[in-house]
């Protein structure tokens, strides 16, 4: 991924994909938790010099937030973070369905929505099918 002035010093997409499986993408009929079909394993876009601006815009909370702890690099936690307005949204990787109810996530978790209440926020987990509100 090219540098940008959004990105926190030093963290970078690595190998991390998560963003090309978790999320629906209407632009592709993209379900949740399955490879966009541009997505080749072990390399990453095959469009990427023109992938879609709705991949070319997206940061995740790791790249773009220093507060964000190592621990939540993508490819090491296993979530995905993102904010939607109000909402702080957490995609789990389904190959890791627990993931988010262990620690030290759940107690960042449960920090999180008590932090984000205090103007109307909170957090959402998706995990699969389920949806969990903290
Ligand atoms: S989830 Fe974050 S770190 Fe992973 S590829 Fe997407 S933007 Fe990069
Ligand atoms: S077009 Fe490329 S960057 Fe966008 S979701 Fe598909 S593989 Fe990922």
């Amino acid at each position: 991924m090219p540098s940008s002035p959004n990105v926190v010093a030093g963290r970078s997409c690595g190998t991390c994909t998560l963003c090309c499986r978790l999320p629906d993408i209407d632009l592709f009929d993209k379900p949740a938790n399955v490879w966009c079909r541009h997505c080749v394993a072990g390399k990453g876009c095959s469009i990427y010099v023109d992938r879609p601006s709705v991949c070319r815009d997206f940061l995740c909370l790791w790249m773009t937030d220093a507060g964000f702890a190592e621990i939540w690099e993508p490819s090491r936690s296993h979530m995905m973070v993102y904010r939607q307005g109000p909402q702080i949204t957490v995609l789990v990787d389904p190959d890791h369905p627990d993931i988010w109810r262990r620690e030290p996530y759940h107690a960042q978790l449960r920090d999180w929505a008590r932090e984000a209440e205090a103007t109307g926020g909170y957090v959402i987990v998706f995990r699969q099918d389920d949806v969990f509100k903290i």
